[in-house]
């Protein structure tokens, strides 16, 4: 017996900074979606009281630094549960890549351990609980289009975006989002319109949606990797609609309405990148083209 979930990625449709908090956090605005580029999580039960990771990817640790052993031991400890679990991750979602795949695993477990255990509990309680494993797991919990305030667990869920393409390109190196805020001058951001972006979902108007997209840390990470920038450009110059880093980076995606020119970005990429994937956002499976 064991239960299934998936753990898919997010991507910022905009990301902003506001200030810096007495708690030395930064008070944060992001418009996220999640994307069908997924973790597959696999829970089995164990005669042991124990938490056991297994994956074979060589960047995710399989101990406790794990985020799903995180939010494992968080829901036994909360609810006094003695059964063991052993936590098998797929991993498709390129780590340390600005995507959220740890975090989405994390939320992915806190979904199938709530039905194994059969916990009730509601997303907003799962959510609450995530914010405790790190700041992008309340919004992995809902698993939809929101806004994330506060460090980002506030969260207000929106529209989905209107359907499209998303291509996205990851250089070899991963970024430590830490450093990328330690680099932020918070005097010098770059601040998207928020309130734009939300509107252009609640419109379902695909244009607006491309014209709001922002990044506040996009500038700090281009700055510590030109190769970025490359792909921006290698982007822009093969057709896509907008083109943004994700997070912290240093993943960076185009938006793109003809699936055709999805798959030319996709071309004019692969060899000069080794990561590059085209996927929808998540709720669209009629053809887009
Ligand atoms: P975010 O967008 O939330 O900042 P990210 O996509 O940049 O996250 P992750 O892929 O979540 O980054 O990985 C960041 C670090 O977390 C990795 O270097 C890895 O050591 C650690 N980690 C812990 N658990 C996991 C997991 N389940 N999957 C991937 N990385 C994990």
């Amino acid at each position: 017996m064991y239960v299934l979930e998936k753990a898919p990625a997010k991507i910022n449709l905009s990301l902003d900074v506001l200030y810096k908090r007495p708690d030395r956090y930064h008070e944060i605005e992001m418009v996220m979606t999640t994307i069908d580029l997924a973790d597959r999580i696999e829970i089995t039960p164990l005669f042991e009281n124990r938490i056991v990771i297994e994956s074979e990817n060589r960047f995710v640790p399989n101990d406790e630094r794990n985020l799903a052993y995180g939010a494992a031991k968080l829901l036994k400890e909360t609810f006094s549960i003695k059964q063991g679990v052993k936590i098998k991750i797929e991993k498709h979602i390129p780590v340390a890549a600005g995507l959220a795949g740890g975090s989405s695993d994390a939320a992915a477990t806190l979904r199938g351990l709530n039905r194994l255990w059969s916990l009730g509990l509601k997303v907003n309680e799962l959510a609450n609980l995530g914010a405790q494993i790190g700041s992008d797991v309340s919004f992995c919990v809902y698993n939809s289009t929101a806004l994330a305030q506060g460090k980002g667990e506030i969260i207000t869920e929106l529209p989905a975006p209107p359907a499209c393409w998303v291509v996205l390109a990851k250089p070899i190196m991963g970024v430590s989002t830490q450093t990328v805020y330690e680099n932020l001058n918070i005097d010098r951001v770059n601040h998207p319109d928020t309130k734009g972006m939300i509107n252009a979902l609640k419109t379902a108007n695909y244009e607006k949606m491309c014209d709001y997209l922002g990044n506040a840390l996009e500038s700090v990470t281009l700055s510590m990797h030109p190769q970025v920038q490359q792909i921006k450009d290698q982007m822009e110059s093969s057709g896509a609609d907008a083109v943004l880093m994700s997070g912290s980076g240093p993943t960076v995606f185009s938006l793109v309405k003809q699936e055709s020119r999805a798959y030319r970005i996709y071309n004019s990429l692969r060899g000069f990148c080794n990561e590059v994937y085209v996927v929808r956002t998540l709720g669209y499976h009629q053809s887009l083209d």
